[in-house]
Order: C-alpha cells, then sequence, then structure tokens
C-alpha cells in the first residue's frame, strides 16, 4: 500500500523506435494522491511513455519506478497491471450487449480480492461493490440499461468504474473527454477530482479547459522529453511552450 511519497518515477527513460528516438531520456515524478495531466503536440511522446509504464514498450535505458522500489522495466504487463496501474485507452470499450450491471459485474469477477467465480453466483460482496462503483460514477439509475445505449460520456464512466474494480494506485487515462459535451466534461473533472487522493492518476489530455478545471500540475512532453511543468497558467506563458504548439 502507499500512503505517501512518489507514486510514479521515470528517471531518464529512453525508446528508439527503427533509429527514431520517441522518448529521450524522459524524466518525471508523481506524487501519491496527484492528478497529473500531460500535455504535448502530436508526437511528443505521451503514448510511448504510457506505454512504457504499462509494459506494452520496454525502454533501451532507464528506470520506471512504481512506488518506492518496484522497477516496472522488470515486469511484464499483467504484472505490471496486477501491481495496481490500471490503464484506460481514448475508445471506450465496453461490452455494448451487456447491461451496465452486467459490466461491472465482470470487471468485479475479475479482482482477484472478490472471492467470486465467472461460473458461481454472484456473491453479497460483489453485489456491494457493484453498487459502490455505480455510484462512484453516477450510472446507478442507468445499472439494468444495455451498455451500448449509453451515451458516449456514460460509456467512458461505466469504462472508468471497470477500472476502478481492479482497485487500481494508479489510473492512467488517455483523453478521457475527447467527444464529451460540455456537462459530461464537467462531471467527468468533478470524477477525477473525487478519485484524485485516493488514487494517483496521469491524464493524457488535450482540452485544455478540461486542464485547467482539474490539474494543479502540468507537464508538457516535447520531443520525447519533459519541455516544461508546473501550473498551466504557468506553462502556458513559457515562451518554449508556446512555440511548440504554435510555431511548428
Ligand atoms: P504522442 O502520443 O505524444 O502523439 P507518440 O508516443 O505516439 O506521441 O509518438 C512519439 C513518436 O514516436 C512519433 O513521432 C511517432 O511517429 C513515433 N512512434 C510511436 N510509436 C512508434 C512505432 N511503433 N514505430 C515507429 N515509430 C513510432
Amino acid at each position: 500500500e502507499m500512503s505517501s511519497g512518489v507514486a510514479l518515477y521515470l528517471d531518464d527513460v529512453q525508446v528508439t523506435f527503427d533509429g527514431f528516438r520517441a522518448l529521450r531520456g524522459l524524466s518525471l515524478s508523481i506524487d501519491v494522491g496527484e492528478l497529473r495531466c500531460i500535455i504535448g503536440p502530436n508526437g511528443a511522446g505521451k503514448t510511448t511513455m504510457m506505454d512504457v509504464i504499462t509494459g506494452k514498450t520496454r525502454p533501451d535505458t532507464g528506470q520506471v519506478f512504481f512506488g518506492r522500489s518496484l522497477d516496472l522495466t522488470k515486469m511484464n504487463e499483467p504484472q505490471i497491471a496486477a501491481a495496481g496501474i490500471g490503464r484506460k485507452f481514448q475508445k471506450p470499450t465496453v461490452f455494448e450487449h451487456l447491461t451496465v450491471f452486467e459490466n461491472l459485474e465482470l470487471a468485479v469477477k475479475a479482482d482477484k480480492s472478490v472471492r467470486a467465480s465467472l461460473f458461481r453466483r454472484i456473491s453479497g460482496e460483489a453485489i456491494d461493490r457493484i453498487g459502490e462503483l455505480l455510484e462512484t460514477v453516477e450510472l446507478a439509475d442507468k445499472a439494468q440499461e444495455r451498455a451500448g445505449l449509453l451515451s458516449h460520456g456514460q460509456k467512458q464512466w461505466l469504462e472508468i468504474g471497470m477500472l476502478l474494480a481492479q482497485r487500481p494506485l494508479l489510473l492512467l487515462l488517455d483523453e478521457p473527454v475527447a467527444g464529451m459535451t460540455d456537462h459530461e466534461t464537467k462531471r467527468t473533472a468533478e470524477l477525477l477530482q473525487t478519485l484524485a487522493g485516493q488514487h494517483s492518476i496521469m491524464v493524457v489530455e488535450h482540452d485544455m479547459e478540461f486542464v485547467a478545471a482539474i490539474a494543479r500540475k502540468v507537464t508538457v512532453l516535447h520531443e520525447g522529453a519533459v519541455l516544461a511543468e508546473g501550473p498551466l497558467s504557468e506553462v502556458q506563458s513559457d515562451e518554449r511552450v508556446i512555440e511548440v504548439y504554435l510555431g511548428r
């Protein structure tokens, strides 16, 4: 269990694809309970960074520490997920033909801390957990609706609920509000603020209004390394950042 200090620490990470250096000495750290936004132009290395953290891509050099001592670069994807890192891709991947409840049921049953089997009847413990998750993502009134009938935003929240079922310590979210209405975006900002503290959260996002609403600290990636870091208002007035966004 992590309680305080650093949740995630990338130390001088390098990734090369066919001679192209996608990450060139990327170092950054995120505190326990922090909600950090990662921004940067296309090609900056944001996706590659997420791939390194989750074990999808192995760096050439550098280390990635989770908590005090776990070096993620020595672990494979399932081990990293089991250590408490949950990733959500941009597109929601819920089971459209199942209900909201059933989607969460599958996710809860996949969590080894809940004693349940896919072939057994659902336990009271699992039902309680699903109830909690429905409340957290504010889909209690949609529990019996087919996931395919949900709005885009509701599907994203359901997927966040499914991720939370695994009890992750660190959540990695790729453009969670892309395609959402203003109202859905606002509710997502509230949801992430509720989850922060209990979880460390890293959000890759292009929507600057959303970033301004949720993150105290923003990291700007450019050409595979950190260009600037600090409050959004500060990095937005940084001349190097302005040049990277406007000078292309
Ligand atoms: P971002 O998510 O910030 O847009 P990416 O991490 O996707 O950036 O990409 C960083 C750079 O690495 C880009 O120039 C991209 O073309 C390159 N890249 C990413 N993945 C691969 C790959 N599998 N093979 C070759 N080049 C890649």
